[in-house]
């Protein structure tokens, strides 16, 4: 069994490690966690992907970022789902972490220390510009956390925060271009 604690606390086993990929909506978040995959498989190393079920918006076994980029995903209703599907896999991938459970990191550690390499990306902040999710807890757990930038659409500085354009006020809406807008901080506060 993989996750016994036996394994856990040997003492050779090797340990992997967790990285961060975070931003707002069009960061470029998931065309950069395909690219460390596809690393991966050049690399010849068993890599799975993850992602919840509720982003539904494009295929239902495929990470699609917004330049249709995608790469084979498989689709799982709560976090603990990826401790027994990925742990055959060398690199694990979760895209859209924001929406999983906060089981979510202690996932994460469990797949780490069991030697394998994993690689979450997601959303920092909603659309008020608060903590989403488990994202911040990743962020502290994390050896790498990556901060990538959208371009504001206002006045064209990077932009961080994911603007909502539309009415709706429940933090769980996924969309795109049509509910979102990236903004810089002036621009997003400004409009508050
Ligand atoms: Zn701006």
């Amino acid at each position: 069994m993989l996750f016994s604690e036996d394994r856990l606390v040997h003492k050779n086993t090797p340990y992997g490690s967790i990285e961060v990929i975070c931003g707002s909506m069009f960061s470029g978040k998931t065309e950069e966690l395909i690219r460390r995959m596809r690393r991966s498989q050049l690399a010849k190393l068993p890599v799975e992907i993850f992602k919840p079920t509720l982003d539904t918006r494009y295929h239902d076994t495929a990470i699609t970022s917004h330049d249709s980029n995608s790469i084979p995903s498989t689709p799982v209703e709560h976090s603990s789902n990826i401790l027994l599907l990925g742990s055959i896999a060398k690199v694990v991938g979760i895209d859209e972490a924001q929406f999983f459970d906060d089981e979510l990191p202690d996932v994460c550690t469990k797949l780490a220390n069991a030697g394998i390499r994993v690689i979450v990306a997601g959303l920092d902040m909603d659309f008020k510009g608060q903590p989403f999710g488990p994202v911040p807890s990743l962020m502290a757990i994390a050896e790498h956390v990556t901060k990538v930038h959208a371009v504001c659409v206002r006045c064209g500085a990077p932009a961080n925060y994911s603007y909502r354009i539309t009415e709706d006020d429940q933090q769980l809406l996924v969309g795109e271009k049509e509910s979102y807008e990236p903004r810089c901080r002036a621009c997003f506060y400004r409009s508050q």
